[in-house]
């Protein structure tokens, strides 16, 4: 069966030779012939061929492109894009037991992410075209990784962009959703049905293990979730303080502490903005501090507001920091860059009269890999400050 075709304007051109795999509605003129999730071939105005897309028909985007390729995409092209993704995680991934497998656009699977958490994959198909591959994907993973299961946590709310319902549960294999796997070095426990996005903030791995260089004395860990930052801190650090609004993170975060044998850490269930404010008042005082709170920005409206929720956690967090203290400051909103992120924590410094050292600038750990022609990858940021 030949492949549908979806006709887009000069413009739409224009994107995919920007090297974009995005097409918008407006830069599509004709898609009277292709059916919702189909995979079609992406044509211009003369017919002349560009690519290959997972066509969306409720969607802004209309187009996410696969390959610029001519040969069909059909399942060993899939395996052969999920293979490659792979042994690309031998490479920058190796010896961790958690890591995002597949990286949606970053591993020109667009939209499509997979976790591993040991023995478990957790995935998300964010698009009508992924959702329609979704059979194939499980047998593929099946086929090259033999997994105990495969989960999906289709529940993310962007689904519905796409006229796609929230799902999740067990696709394949043992229903499994509890999990403990190792990261650098320490002990976790994951839910990967009933926690936070797949189970776990796997993007900041290698952030928390780049923070043990600095980390030392009291910690407090604010946005803790599962214990992330708190428990591969721990043993660097006299004492710890995690905090989150979430009873069920904190209840994951307590057992985690529990099977590394740590000590040294306490769990608050309190809103952060609040409790850093009443620290300050009270006079406590940290030696690192970590932020790494929700997006703030999820579209582009929120940026002005989500600049102010920045400012005021940063300069909180310098006003309770000792001198020589670091702070280890996260945002995982696309919308704010990492100049607009460096600009309103310069800011914050000035007001609480700091002056701050940047040690480190970082983002997403690599197997969540950035596609340079593709801003919308690089979303998180991770710096390393500190105060003298
Ligand atoms: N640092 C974690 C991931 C944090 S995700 C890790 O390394 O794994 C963000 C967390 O912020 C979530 O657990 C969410 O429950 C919590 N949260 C959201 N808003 C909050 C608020 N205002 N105060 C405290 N916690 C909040």
């Amino acid at each position: 069966m030949s492949p549908s075709s979806v006709t887009v304007s000069s413009r739409g051109v224009e994107r995919i030779l920007s090297g974009h795999v995005w097409i918008y509605r407006a830069d599509v003129t004709d898609d009277s012939r292709a059916e919702p999730g189909d995979v079609v071939q992406v044509v211009d105005r003369k017919k002349r061929f560009w690519g290959q897309a997972l066509y969306s028909s409720k969607s802004q985007i209309v187009l996410r492109l696969l390959t610029r390729e001519k040969r069909p995409f059909d399942k060993s092209f899939l395996a052969e894009r999920i293979r490659a993704a792979y042994e690309f995680r031998q490479q920058v991934a190796r010896g961790a037991q958690a890591y995002r497998l597949v990286g949606a656009e970053g591993d020109l699977l667009p939209s499509l992410i997979v976790d591993r958490y040991g023995g478990c994959f957790v995935l998300q198909t964010l698009s009508e075209g992924m959702e329609k591959l979704k059979p194939a994907i499980v047998e593929t993973l099946n086929d090259q990784f033999s997994p105990l299961s495969i989960l999906e946590r289709n529940d993310a709310a962007i689904r519905a962009l796409e006229g796609l319902s929230e799902l999740k549960g067990v696709l394949s294999g043992e229903p499994v959703s509890e999990v403990i796997v190792e990261e650098n070095g320490m002990k976790f426990c994951y839910d990967l049905l009933g926690g936070q996005k797949t189970g776990g903030f796997l993007d900041q791995r290698e952030n928390r293990a780049a923070a043990r260089q600095y980390a030392g004395g009291r910690l407090l860990d604010c946005f803790c979730y599962a214990g992330g930052f708190a428990i591969n801190l721990a043993r660097q650090c006299e004492a710890v303080l995690g905090i989150d609004t979430s009873k069920e993170a904190l209840a994951l975060a307590r057992r985690n502490q529990e099977m590394n044998g740590l000590s040294n850490i306490e769990w608050r269930e309190a809103n952060c903005f609040d409790f850093l404010k009443a620290a300050d008042q009270e006079g406590r005082r940290f030696d690192t501090v970590v932020l790494d709170p929700p997006p703030f920005a999820r579209q582009k409206s929120s940026l002005e507001a989500a600049l102010r929720g920045y400012k005021e956690l940063n300069l909180r967090a310098f006003k309770i920091l000792v001198p020589g203290g670091y702070l280890i400051t996260c945002s995982c909103s696309f919308h704010v860059s990492e100049a607009d992120l460096l600009a309103i924590i310069a800011n914050a410094a000035l007001d609480a009269h700091r002056t701050v050292t940047v040690v480190e600038r970082r983002t997403q750990s690599r197997d969540h890999p950035i596609l340079l022609t593709v801003p919308e990858t690089h979303y998180l940021k991770c710096l390393i400050l500190r105060a003298l």
